[in-house]
């Protein structure tokens, strides 16, 4: 199942997501929270009638760096880290399918980076390798948006992967895939209609199961965490008017475009 989160005359509600066509999308409104039993009321609005949000509002998003051997060596990081390292991003970050990317006054270099997002489904800590499945609700397209130069010139990350608006999540959560289907997936973003980044979640140096384990030894998960799962090569610039989507197999495309900082 699809699950959308989306506004609807000022009320903010989920929704499973029907039908195949972009433009024949219906929502079938979700009585309660996904992540607890849910119903379905079987009052469908047309998804092109409301305003699709973030499809949920994580109480942290953990993201992994250099997952992807390719990305790192193009970071000049011919090393790929024998264990998961991990950074976060605010709660202030999200934003949803649509939304506006801003690009902050203090970067002349901000780049897009493509990323399979996990979303946890139920309160978990110490998650052992063989239960992780069972503490995933779903999956979504993540961009982890990085102001580069800041990236390089300061030994925390907080500013250059933590600004507003620097975490695009959506369109919404594929509930139905299973954790193998999910480790080989292709992954592609595009600027402008042009490739940019192209990889399969396949590549990724420490699976799905390895990130969660990893984290988990660290800090409780709740329901809506995301993990970001590291990115594929071929990251680069954003300039203002781009713009940028990622498409993952499976789940859907996210599309943002880059406007100025107002
Ligand atoms: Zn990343």
């Amino acid at each position: 199942m699809r699950i959308a989160r989306f506004s609807i005359d000022g009320n903010v509600a989920f929704g499973a997501v029907e039908g195949e066509k972009q433009d024949e999308l219906v929502l079938d409104i979700i009585k309660g929270i996904p992540f607890a039993d849910f119903e379905l009321s079987g009052t469908k609005v047309p998804l092109s009638k409301v305003r699709l949000l973030p499809p949920v509002l994580p109480n942290k998003v953990v993201a992994f760096g250099r997952n992807y051997a390719d990305h790192a060596k193009e970071m000049g990081n011919e090393e790929v880290p024998d264990a998961p390292f991990a950074f976060f991003k605010p709660a202030t970050s999200v934003i949803g399918p649509g939304d506006e990317i801003q690009y902050p006054s203090f970067s002349q270099e901000v780049h897009h980076e493509a990323e399979l997002a996990v979303v946890i489904g139920r309160l978990c800590r110490e998650v052992p390798r063989d239960r992780v499945k069972d503490v995933i609700f779903g999956y979504t397209c993540a961009n982890d948006i990085t102001a580069r130069d800041v990236q390089k010139r300061e030994k925390q990350w907080a500013r250059a992967k933590g600004f507003d608006t620097s975490c695009p999540l959506g369109p919404w959560v594929e509930t139905d895939l299973d954790i193998a289907a999910a480790n080989d997936l292709t992954i592609q973003l595009t600027v402008n209609g042009a490739q940019r980044q192209l990889g399969r979640t396949s590549e990724m140096t420490h699976p799905i199961e390895d990130l969660i384990v990893n984290i988990s030894e660290a800090m409780t998960l709740l329901p809506g965490d995301v993990i970001l799962t590291g990115t594929p090569a071929g990251v680069g610039p954003l300039n203002v008017g781009d713009e940028v989507a990622v498409t993952i197999e499976g789940i859907g495309t996210l599309t943002n475009k880059v406007v100025k900082r107002g």
